[in-house]
C-alpha cells in the first residue's frame, strides 16, 4: 500500500526541495551526510562553543533511529573535536579533517596519516606559530596532517589580509607540496590532500546507499557536492555560489528540511511516533 502524500507544510522551504526530500526518503538505504558548522551549527566564534541546532539534532537523532537510515557527520574539523561538539554516538560515522579521518562507527576507522606526515604537520606548525602569535585575535587549531589558522575573532579586515597572505608566504617556503584551504574566516595548511569528496566517497562504499543527502555551507563542502550522483540530493545553505541546484537559507532553514525528511521516511517506512 503506498502512504497517502504529506501535505503537511513545512514553511520556508522550496516546494522543489520538498519533493526532493521526500524522494530520497522513500529509498531502501538512505545515507544523510551533512557537514556541521553554518550548516546544522551557528557559527561561533569560539569552535568549541558550536552545538547542532536543537531541532536538527532531533531531526537527525530520530532519522538514524530509523531503519535503513545512516546519519554521519562531515567536516574540516579533526575527528576529536567534531566527536565533541558534535555529540556524536559512539555509532556515528564520521568523516574529519576534509576526508583524511574516517570513523565508520562500528569501531574501525581509516588510519590518518604516517608517522613522516604527522613530522612534516609538526615542522609546519612550529613555523606557521609566530606569524599567528603576532596577529591578535588569530589562533592556531591543530589538525592530523598540519593546521588550521583561524580568523574569526580578528577585529581588522585588513590585519586578516595580511595575516593569510604571511601564512601563504611562509607556508609555501617550508614545504613546497602542501595543500592551502582558504575558508570562511580559516586557513587551512596540510601535508596530505584529502577533500571532503574522498570523504563522503569512503561512507558511500561503505554503506552502499541508494540515496545520499549532503548538506554544506562552505567553500571545502562543494567537493562533496560535486561527488554526489544524479539519484542523490545537494543542498547548499546559505547564498554562496555552489554546484548544488538546492537551496536553505540558514541554519535554521536546514533543521526545517531534515525535520521534513523525518517526517517524511517515518511515514514511509511506517514509523510513526
Ligand atoms: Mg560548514
Amino acid at each position: 500500500m503506498t502512504p497517502a502524500p504529506d501535505s503537511s507544510p513545512s514553511p520556508g522551504l522550496d516546494p522543489v526541495l520538498i519533493a526532493e526530500l521526500d524522494r530520497i526518503a522513500a529509498v531502501p538505504t538512505l545515507l544523510v551526510a551533512l557537514d556541521f558548522d553554518g550548516t546544522l551549527a551557528p557559527l561561533v566564534d569560539d569552535p568549541d562553543d558550536a552545538r547542532a541546532h536543537p531541532a536538527a539534532r532531533a531531526a537527525l537523532d530520530a532519522l538514524a533511529a530509523l531503519p535503513g537510515t545512516i546519519v554521519a557527520l562531515v567536516s574540516g574539523r579533526s575527528l576529536e573535536s567534531l566527536a565533541r561538539v558534535g555529540e556524536a554516538a559512539a555509532a556515528q560515522p564520521l568523516v574529519g579533517s576534509h576526508g583524511l579521518e574516517v570513523r565508520f562507527g562500528s569501531g574501525d576507522a581509516r588510519p590518518a596519516v604516517d608517522a613522516a606526515d604527522a613530522d612534516r604537520a609538526s615542522a609546519l606548525r612550529s613555523r606557521l606559530e609566530p606569524v599567528v602569535v603576532a596577529v591578535p585575535g588569530a589562533w592556531i587549531e591543530p589538525k592530523p596532517a598540519g593546521l588550521a589558522v583561524h580568523s574569526r575573532r580578528v577585529d581588522d579586515p585588513e590585519s586578516v589580509r595580511a595575516l593569510v597572505e604571511a601564512l601563504h608566504a611562509e607556508a609555501a617556503a617550508v614545504d613546497a607540496d602542501l595543500t592551502v584551504r582558504d575558508g570562511r574566516d580559516v586557513v587551512e595548511f596540510a601535508v596530505r590532500d584529502a577533500t571532503k569528496g574522498d570523504g563522503l566517497r569512503a561512507l558511500v562504499e561503505r554503506f552502499a546507499p541508494d540515496a545520499v543527502l549532503f548538506a554544506g555551507d562552505d567553500v571545502t563542502d562543494e567537493d562533496a557536492l560535486a561527488a554526489l550522483g544524479p539519484g542523490d540530493l545537494g543542498i547548499k545553505v546559505g547564498e554562496a555560489e555552489s554546484v548544488a541546484r538546492l537551496r536553505v537559507a540558514d541554519v535554521a532553514a536546514m533543521a526545517t528540511a531534515l525535520e521534513r525528511l523525518l517526517r517524511s521516511r517515518e511515514r514511509l517506512t511506517g514509523a510513526v511516533r
